[in-house]
C-alpha cells in the first residue's frame, strides 16, 4: 500500500476519533430517535410534520385534556423534537374521543382545529406488519394475562379515569377464546369500515384493514402479541399503503 494512503487512513482514523471524542467529551448523547421523528405518530389533527414541529409551542394542553393517557412529550433521549407531543402505540393508542378534546385545547394550531369529530382524525393506518405474531392466525387461544399490560393504567400515579376502566373491562375475560382484541376495541363510530376478522386463505382469522381507518394506535396497544402483530404507520393514508401493495 502506498505511503500516501496508509497516511490518509490514518489521518482519518485519528481525525474521526477525535471529533467522537469531542461530541462524547461535551456530553451529547447519540440517540436513534432523530432519525425517527418525522415516523412519530402525533395526536389527531397534527398538521404536516415540518409545519408541526414549527407551530407546537410545547405546552402539554393536548396532554392534560386526554382521558386516556394518551399522549407523551418527547424527552431529550428522543433528541428530535423535545418537548412536542407524540403518542407510543406500543403503550397506549388514541380512543378517538368524539370531541377531539385534545385539538380544542392547542392553542398554537399544530394541532387543525378543522378535525372535529373521531372520523376527521388521520394519524396513520394501521398494519398487520407481523402476520407470524398474530394470535388469531394460528388459532392461538388468548393466554393468562393477555391483558395484563393494560393493567399499569390502573396505578394510582396515572389518576385512571372511568373511561379506562371501561377500556379493562371491554377486554376482560377472555382467556382460552380466540383473539379479535383490535377488532373489538376499535374506538371510531363504526369500527368495521376500519378493521373486521376475517378468514384467512392459510386457515384461521386474520383482521383486515380498511379504509375507515384512522390510525388511532388502539389496536396496536391491544394486540396481546408479545410484539405487536398489528402496528399503525404514522401519517400513512390507506391508499398509500394498500392501493400501491400489489
Ligand atoms: S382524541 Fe381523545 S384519546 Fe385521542 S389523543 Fe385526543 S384526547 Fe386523547
Ligand atoms: S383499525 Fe386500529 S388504528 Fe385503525 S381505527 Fe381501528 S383501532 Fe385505530
Ligand atoms: S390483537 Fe389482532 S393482530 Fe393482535 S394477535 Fe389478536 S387478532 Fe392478531
Amino acid at each position: 500500500m502506498a505511503k500516501v494512503e496508509i497516511e490518509r487512513r490514518e489521518f482519518v482514523k485519528y481525525s474521526t476519533l477525535g471529533i467522537l471524542g469531542l461530541v462524547l467529551g461535551g456530553g451529547i448523547v447519540f440517540s436513534p430517535y432523530p432519525l425517527r421523528a418525522e415516523n412519530r405518530l402525533r395526536p389527531p389533527g397534527a398538521v404536516a410534520e415540518k409545519e408541526f414541529l414549527a407551530l407546537c409551542i410545547k405546552c402539554g394542553q393536548c396532554l392534560q385534556v386526554c382521558p386516556y393517557h394518551s399522549i407523551k412529550l418527547a424527552d431529550i433521549v428522543m433528541g428530535h423534537g423535545v418537548g412536542t407531543p407524540y403518542i407510543d402505540a406500543t403503550e397506549r393508542g388514541c380512543y378517538a374521543c368524539s370531541a377531539v378534546p385534545c385539538v380544542l385545547a392547542c392553542p398554537s394550531g399544530a394541532l387543525d382545529h378543522s378535525c372535529e369529530k373521531a372520523e376527521d382524525i388521520r394519524m396513520g393506518i394501521a398494519v398487520l406488519a407481523f402476520p407470524e405474531s398474530c394470535l388469531a392466525l394460528s388459532n392461538t387461544p388468548l393466554p393468562k394475562g393477555y391483558n395484563d399490560p393494560m393493567q399499569q393504567f390502573t396505578d394510582d400515579q396515572y389518576n385512571v379515569t372511568q373511561l379506562e376502566r371501561e377500556l379493562l373491562e371491554k377486554l376482560a375475560g377472555r382467556e382460552g377464546k380466540q383473539c379479535t382484541l383490535c377488532a373489538d376495541i376499535c374506538p371510531i363510530p363504526n369500527p368495521i369500515t376500519a378493521i373486521a376478522m376475517v378468514p384467512d386463505r392459510k386457515g384461521g382469522n386474520r383482521p383486515a384493514i380498511y379504509d375507515g381507518c384512522i390510525g388511532c394506535g388502539a389496536c396496536e396497544e391491544v394486540c396481546p402479541a408479545s410484539s405487536p402483530a398489528i402496528v399503525v404507520k404514522p401519517r400513512m393514508r390507506y391508499e398509500d399503503y394498500y392501493e400501491n401493495k400489489s
